[in-house]
């Protein structure tokens, strides 16, 4: 079976329906066949016409064959008589006066009809069923499960099956590249009946074993991956960095602070990975605030002490910027620490700071003078050879795209013929047991614990009538020195094209409620607070313009920031009190604790104020609600996870993985079993070359090849 020949060799796709399925991602017969269905129309209490029997309640779904009234005889009434066929053979319907029946059911359409069953000489009929029209089943009229698929415009069901049914046809001849014997540990479908079962399942049972063995694939290619990747790294050597105790100590006694106790454990598994002769490959995640940055910096220093060079990476120029800044009052007593974004070129020498030429910045850092180097992506850019680099720390790392952090390791090389050790930071919180999947590579280091003596912050899902109120409460907090950040959903008005939530572009409906933020601007930098400093920010401006608006406004030139999602990013801004959240439905719980995040990093009390775009209910509710009470970032994550799912979560960005064909890491047990397996395998894969060939395939793109 040929997975890559084009769809358009299939019997009746022409030029016009190919690009309509490209549209929904299908090029090719595999992926027609791994287009899977979404749902499944259930209709497995349904009975074919062979199977009824006298003084059955049932329900039979069958074609319309004739329809017509006449009187009776006897009694004068009027009867409504029909003919109906499904696969297994016809049925008789009768109705009592109710001669309207045929306007609504006519012959050649297909219905669900649901009534009694009584025989007589001419064998069972349906009496004055209820009736059902069935859309759209036309060709799978015997199914019990009927599958549902995603459409786009000028797509039909009926087209879509019809198609995924003309290139089920020679399935059996797809070949598995699992063997029999894992087939049997873990009692899995062959790979051709799954497939099948997925589309045209015979039964919940065989739905439900087609569905096990598709996401065990789907989690087993993402185990072995990076189990390969855990392989290969082991065998690459690194710099190794010494845990010197003393003078590590000394910098932690210095601190203005105790390190919490989540603090000390990460930073001392970060250090017994620099000791290790492979390189390290690690995730720092904690949820925002928790003091990832000073944790990075006793590791930097830690490899500074060795005599080699650290690099730290930031999203923005403003985080940069703020890191070079925290690091000079951390380290800049002993070390010589360089910024290099794409409009900053400093450089703290003897504690002292001092602005460079870029030229100058560069050669200055080639020649070795700088123990750590902090940049953002435009160091990727500059031909800089860092000949004793150990340590590359990547802050945000989920704010680089899969492609950027490929570059930064094929880019930042480390000492001769060795690997650099990478620390990865991230404020998105993530439950374990998906970081074990899309992180599977990553060790992982969590800080789950705020410092002392950090107040939480108060949260409120605000109704909209007491919206002037929350106007009031935020004029009462920059009287009192205090900033307020508003977010937006959008950047313009919904009949304007350009919006924006978080770093997709979405273009919304018709209902022009959703905040803006060029509109808000306009109306509470005029109407509601005149005589405050309002400013804008926005992922369209250029980032020149984001970083100086973003400046002005940590340097207290601003008393209130209007923003995009943009402003999610982790700069610190401790004067800022209250974080006010429009059209708050529209965002993750996750992503709405970032922009909590925001506030609460000073002694004051702050305040998270969210509203809806119309009054919320149901799940949008519950959903609020839970975020109001819970301060936890890993238990937001949990919620998200379960309520929209980890695609739609963790999507593409971050995992690497597009999109789950799937339903992706959902089930313990399944993911227990996939592991295992995939870690057993490892250790023996030469024998088994075509999971060799489909895992090459799958770490190319090609997922389901
Ligand atoms: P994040 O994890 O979001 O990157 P930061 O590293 O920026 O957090 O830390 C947030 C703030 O908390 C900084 O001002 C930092 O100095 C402070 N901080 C870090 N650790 C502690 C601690 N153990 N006790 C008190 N304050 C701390
Ligand atoms: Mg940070």
């Amino acid at each position: 079976m040929d997975l890559l020949k084009s769809v358009s060799s299939l019997n009746r796709v022409g030029a016009a329906v190919a690009k309509k399925l490209n549209k929904i991602g299908i090029h090719t017969i595999g992926d027609l066949i791994y287009y899977f269905p979404f749902r499944y129309d259930d209709y497995q209490g349904v009975l074919t016409t062979k199977e009824l029997k006298e003084g059955m309640m049932v329900s039979v779904r069958a074609k319309v064959e004739l329809i017509a009234n006449r009187r009776s005889f006897k009694t004068r009434k009027i009867m409504t008589e029909a003919l109906i066929s499904d696969d297994a053979g016809s049925l008789r319907i009768i109705w009592f006066n109710q001669p309207y029946v045929i306007k609504n059911i006519k012959p050649g359409d297909t219905f669900l009809f649901t009534g009694v069953v009584k025989t007589d000489m001419l064998g069972p009929q349906l009496i004055a069923p209820s009736y059902e029209r069935v859309v759209d089943t036309e060709n799978v009229l015997s199914a019990k499960l009927v599958p549902i698929y995603y459409l786009t415009a000028g797509l039909s069901q009926k087209y879509l099956r019809f198609i995924i049914k003309q290139s089920l046809a020679d399935i059996q001849n797809l070949s598995d590249y699992l063997p029999t014997e894992i087939l049997e540990e873990y009692d899995l479908l062959p790979l051709d009946l799954a497939i099948k079962g997925i589309h045209l399942p015979d039964s919940q049972n065989d739905l439900v074993n087609s569905q096990k063995r598709l996401k065990f694939d789907e989690l087993f290619q993402i185990y072995l991956k990076t189990e390969l990747s855990r392989q290969k790294r082991q065998q690459q050597k690194a710099p190794r960095v010494e845990f010197k105790e003393s003078k590590i100590k000394e910098l932690v006694k210095q601190l203005p602070f105790d390190l919490t106790k989540a603090q000390k454990l990460a930073t001392w598994e970060i250090l017994k990975d620099l000791e290790k002769a492979s390189p390290m490959n690690r995730l720092l995640s904690g949820d925002v605030g928790s003091g990832k940055t000073v944790v990075a910096a006793v590791n930097m220093y830690c490899t500074v002490l060795n005599g080699f060079q650290s690099v730290m990476m930031a999203p923005t120029e403003i985080l940069a910027k703020q890191h070079f800044e925290s690091l000079k009052k951390l380290l800049g007593k002993n070390l010589n620490i360089a910024l290099l974004t794409r409009s900053q070129f400093f450089g703290i020498v003897n504690n002292e700071t001092i602005e460079f030429k870029k030229k100058d910045l560069i050669n200055a850092i080639c020649d070795g003078q700088f123990d750590i180097i902090i940049g953002t992506h435009a160091l990727l850019s500059e031909k800089i050879n860092l000949n004793k680099l150990a340590l590359v720390v990547i802050d945000e790392q989920h704010r680089f795209g899969v492609q950027q952090r490929k570059l930064i390791k094929e880019k930042i090389t480390g000492l001769d013929g060795l690997s650099a050790h990478f620390l990865s930071m991230t404020a998105t919180p993530i439950p374990r047991s998906l970081a074990l999947t899309i992180y599977g590579d990553l060790d992982l280091s969590v800080i789950d614990e705020m410092p002392v003596g950090r107040k939480a912050v108060t949260t409120r899902l605000v109704e909209s009538f007491n919206r002037q109120k929350a106007y009031d409460f935020i004029s009462e907090q920059v009287k009192k020195g205090r900033q307020a950040f508003v977010v937006c959903p959008l950047i313009l008005p919904t009949n304007n094209l350009d919006n924006e939530l978080g770093d997709q572009m979405v273009f919304f409906d018709s209902i022009n409620e959703k905040k803006s933020v060029m509109k808000e601007y306009e109306f509470l930098s005029k109407q509601i607070f005149p005589n405050f400093k309002v400013g804008y920010l926005h992922g369209k401006m250029p980032s020149k313009e984001k970083d100086f608006v973003m400046q002005k406004f940590k340097n207290g030139e601003l008393d209130i920031l209007i923003s995009t999602a943009v402003v999610e990013v982790g700069v610190d801004i401790p004067n800022a009190s209250v974080m006010m959240i429009e059209g708050a439905e529209r965002f993750g719980l996750a992503q709405l604790h970032q922009f909590r995040g925001r506030v609460g990093r000073a002694s004051h009390q702050s305040y998270c104020l969210l509203f809806t775009t119309n009054e919320a209910s149901g799940t949008t509710l519950d959903r609020l609600k839970f975020f109001e009470k819970n301060n936890s970032g890993f238990s937001l994550a949990e919620k998200d996870l379960e309520t929209r799912g980890p695609g739609e979560v963790y999507g593409n960005t971050q995992s690497g993985q597009d999109t789950w064909k799937t339903a992706g890491p959902t089930d313990p047990e399944l993911v227990k079993i996939a592991r295992k397996s995939a870690s057993n395998i490892v250790l023996k894969l030469e024998k088994y070359p075509f999971i060799i060939e489909k895992i090459n395939d799958f770490i190319a793109g090609n997922h389901w090849e």
